[in-house]
């Protein structure tokens, strides 16, 4: 198949994009479309060794390959652009998952009459996102690979109404900070981090409270009792993406944390102990540009 694609001409069937979809995956679609593998595909378009990667074409696209794409693809650069994560800082990166994490079941119903049923959108491996930035509906959780139900997992996640107005906020400032600069995004990282800092139960803790407890707990009493009731994972395979069903809470925390920096770091503090502690403290001192001095002179 590869023969018949010119490499100086345009590809001669090019599917529509869905809207919001990612370049990575627009472009594994032509692959599949053409019958060739996604690495064979992408040596055929970008002939030099930057963005062979697709998960490098959706972080970082130079503007060289930008333009090549345009030109088979037929359409402008700008647009090839803005199918990237173009807006994010760099720093923002820790909270991009490598893979398709969840979709909003109304955008993946619109993609399908689309014809785009393996369209993955770019919201679909943001990690700080619980709802939808092209329509504004709740995100639900990607089944796991050989399951096969997209009803949506998590849709109905359970979610006090007042923490999810909290929550709404805390995504709608983190994305403001992650898509500001590179120091506005690394300090938001860190206010992140800051409530995962693990912590101690107390002396009399009752013996079935065994399950790990987070410094954002002293802020929304109960997350971590929600956690482990509901089976969510205490390690995550990336640090700052919080599973769906709570990454609401923790919005809502690091919104509470942004809202009275210096009396809510102080309380952070006071519930953890030994090297967490000091960690919490080189975390706090890495979000000053956005909390500001958090100690009291
Ligand atoms: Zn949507």
């Amino acid at each position: 198949m590869i023969e018949k694609l010119d490499h100086a001409k345009p590809l001669p069937v090019i599917l529509k994009p869905v809207p919001d979809e990612l370049l990575s995956s627009w472009l594994r679609r032509h692959a599949t479309f053409y019958g060739l593998k996604q690495s064979e595909f992408l040596r055929h378009l970008l002939s030099d060794s930057a963005g062979r990667l697709l998960r490098v074409i959706d972080m970082q696209l130079p503007q060289s390959a930008a333009e090549r794409l345009g030109r088979f693809l037929r359409c402008d650069q700008a647009e090839i652009l803005r199918m990237t994560h173009w807006d994010l800082a760099t720093e923002a990166r820790w909270f991009v998952s490598p893979e398709p994490i969840q979709f909003c079941p109304a955008c993946r119903s619109r993609a399908l009459e689309l014809g785009g049923q393996d369209a993955v959108l770019r919201g679909a491996q943001r990690g700080w996102r619980i709802t939808c930035s092209l329509c504004g509906a709740k995100l639900s959780q990607l089944p796991k690979t050989g399951e096969d139900d997209w009803r949506g997992i998590g849709a109905d996640v359970e979610i006090p109404t007042a923490i999810w107005e909290e929550a709404a906020e805390g995504e709608r400032l983190l994305e403001q900070f992650l898509t500001k600069n590179d120091e506005a995004a690394a300090a938001a990282v860190a206010t992140f981090r800051m409530l995962l800092v693990p912590r101690p139960h107390l002396p009399n803790a009752h013996p079935e409270q065994d399950y790990k407890l987070r410094a954002v707990d002293a802020l929304l009493p109960g997350i971590d009792a929600f956690a482990a009731q509901n089976n969510i994972p205490c390690r995550w395979t990336n640090h700052v993406i919080a599973p769906l069903r709570i990454r609401s809470s923790l919005l809502a925390g690091f919104r509470r944390l942004l809202e009275k920096p210096r009396p809510r770091f102080h309380i952070l503090r006071s519930v953890t102990l030994g090297h967490y502690r000091l960690r919490l403290e080189t975390l706090g001192e890495q979000a000053t540009p956005i909390l500001g001095p958090l100690w009291f002179s």
